[in-house]
């Protein structure tokens, strides 16, 4: 069986070894020090001047919402995975959906100013697949309109914009360190922001407001992570180099194998490099795509619809169709993509695909 990802699993013994270290301490969350160690590593890795580690990539992205203190309509993409909009619905703000460019599969920078209304806070806009944005074209409108600007930057462990980590742009980003990403803590998340005030109030709000015992700085919810969690994190992160550049080989690897099949893929962001997080392929018809993927579970492949449906169907959100995230969620597949994936698999996946 080859599913479509798998979690990279560090040596037991590494895990293992810091579990010796939290029996020692009797110290299990809210702030240990693992999870401090963790995002001290996180930083000196990524190159990035702030990040608070949450216990996911959705909670960090509902906190960034409520400190900016969007309200009112968010202008954002239909082609993300459900959390981007429901965290929108979910802090009491409206969506609103501006289509993506057909091929880097990002918002259109060129449709948002047409949807920008006086009630306009912020523009939420999901990197897909660890591509950037056109980052400098958003932060343009954001500045002219005075809005905010927060990425989805769930999938971009390891990518750069302008030689720089992608979590550094936008006012602030998260990430998800979820088990199916590139960068896991088997349930995680970051945010990041490279303005103090904003991560300070932020890392109350992940902590219940706490500002010691019995005094609190403004409203807060439960957003922390746990020494285990970070235990994970700081294990995989000794293997990140690795990670990478075994994606990097399997993507060119797929390229080659599929070069004689109708197949479109993403086009990179100019200023970008990308850290092969996923390898979406987009198919002529959703026809194709729906036999293709028919054909590779038939041989126990488990390719996935992703990102799908388009989010404007969702039935809790009132807008038009979006016609170009639409039509390509229909014929979308990521083939199987993660560390343990053997080139014996990828032939085995190129010759079923050619034969289709
Ligand atoms: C995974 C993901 C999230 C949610 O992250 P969790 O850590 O699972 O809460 C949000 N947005 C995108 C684009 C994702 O892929």
């Amino acid at each position: 069986m080859i599913p479509v990802t798998k979690p990279f699993m560090p040596p037991k013994k590494e895990y293992e070894d810091y579990l010796k270290g939290i029996w020692e301490r009797e110290y299990i969350t809210n702030n240990g020090p693992l999870v401090r160690q963790l995002e001290a590593k996180l930083k000196e890795y990524l190159n990035t001047k702030n990040v608070l580690f949450t216990s996911n990539g959705t909670i960090a992205l509902q906190i960034a919402i409520k400190a900016l203190d969007l309200k009112g309509e968010i202008i954002t993409t239909p082609f993300s995975y459900v959390a981007t909009t429901s965290s929108i619905v979910w802090e009491g703000c409206t969506p609103v959906f501006v289509d993506i460019e057909p091929n880097t599969l990002n918002i259109n920078p060129a449709l948002i100013e047409a949807s920008i209304t006086e009630k306009t806070s912020g523009i939420l806009a999901t990197h897909v697949f660890g591509n950037p944005c056109d980052i400098d074209s958003i932060k343009s409108i954001a500045d002219k309109y005075n809005l905010k600007v927060i990425y989805d930057a769930a999938h971009c462990f390891g990518s750069l914009y302008k030689d720089k980590s992608v979590f550094e742009y936008g006012d602030i980003s998260t990430a998800s360190f979820h088990a199916t990403k590139l960068f896991h803590t088997v349930e995680g998340g970051g945010i990041f922001s490279d303005d103090d005030e904003l991560i300070q109030k932020m890392e109350y709000m992940r902590n219940f407001g706490h500002a010691g015992f019995g005094k609190f700085n403004g409203i807060g919810i439960n957003g922390k992570n746990s020494e285990f969690h970070a235990a994970m994190g700081l294990c995989n992160l000794n293997f990140m180099n690795e990670v990478l550049e075994k994606r990097k080989h399997q993507c060119l690897r797929y390229d080659d194998l599929l070069q004689n099949i109708p197949l479109k893929r993403i086009s990179i962001e100019n200023d970008a490099l990308w850290n092969y997080s996923y390898y979406p392929v987009i198919f002529n018809t959703r026809e194709k795509a729906l036999e293709a993927k028919k054909k590779l579970e038939e041989n126990e492949i488990y390719p996935r619809r992703y990102f799908y449906p388009s989010l404007e169907n969702l039935d809790y959100v009132e807008t038009v169709k979006m016609k170009i995230s639409n039509d390509i969620s229909e014929r979308i597949l990521c083939l199987p993509l993660f560390h343990e994936l053997k080139e014996e698999h990828q032939l085995h996946i190129g010759q079923i695909l050619t034969s289709i």
